[in-house]
């Protein structure tokens, strides 16, 4: 979204976010036309997909889903940038809405048991305010009336900037930042691992480490976006 288009929702917050035109009263955050052409992934429907790819080998996981592609320059990248830093936490809620529905649609979550976003350092989380991915999976939530865990899991310590950083020293950075709550005892469960966007996979392949140390558990994976 182009500066001006923020400055047009600060005021007229009932403009679509995509693409700005007002929305009419059965619309919320998105016009339905933007709806219609969310660049989506599909991976539910296939067999093989860079998601799954992404972690084959690395990790077992049941799926992995995401809802678009996050491309350059794309007005549905600048949304997960609204959700995730201008305070647009609804709106992730609401896209965690409209992409848990498709997915039930298509048969899909229907023996998730907990929902888990991945935590943010708390010192984060106080200046930004919120969670994204917790507005996301608290979404999904509303659809498949399962609780949200954000306590669980909790990142230990906040990352070096990743910046400059090679694909592996990322992964060594991430990894072991986050730990389980050993007070919280799950057992049996299939867990729904909640982020907005997954790019390398190495923020969610350090949170699969650590919710590991769950007995028996199983593991898929739901991000809004993913880069393309
Ligand atoms: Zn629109």
């Amino acid at each position: 979204m182009k500066q001006i288009d923020n400055i047009i929702n600060l005021f007229y917050p009932n403009t679509c976010r995509i693409c700005g035109r007002t929305l009419s009263t059965h619309e919320n955050y998105l016009c339905l036309h933007c709806i219609q052409n969310i660049p989506r992934t599909d991976f539910h429907i296939k067999d093989s997909h860079p998601a799954e790819q992404l972690f084959r080998g690395k990790i077992e996981i049941e799926e992995a889903f995401s809802f678009f592609y996050f491309t350059p320059n794309s007005n549905y990248r600048q949304l997960i940038h609204q959700i995730k830093y201008n305070g647009e936490k609804h709106c992730g809620q609401y896209m965690g809405t409209l992409f848990a529905q498709e997915l039930v649609r298509d048969g899909k979550l229907q023996d998730i048991d907990i929902i888990i976003p991945v935590p943010l350092h708390r010192s984060k989380e106080r200046r930004r305010g919120y969670n994204q991915s917790e507005w996301i999976a608290k979404g999904i939530a509303n659809v498949i009336h399962k609780n949200v865990n954000s306590h669980l899991l909790y990142r230990k310590r906040k990352n070096e900037s990743q910046i400059h950083k090679s694909l592996y020293d990322r992964w060594l950075n991430t990894q072991q930042t986050f730990q389980l709550d050993k007070s919280t005892n799950i057992e049996d469960k299939h867990i729904l691992l909640i982020d907005d966007v997954v790019t390398t996979g190495a923020t969610l392949l350090a949170c699969a480490e650590a919710l590991s140390g769950l007995k028996n558990c199983k593991l898929s994976l739901l991000t809004l976006a993913i880069t393309q």
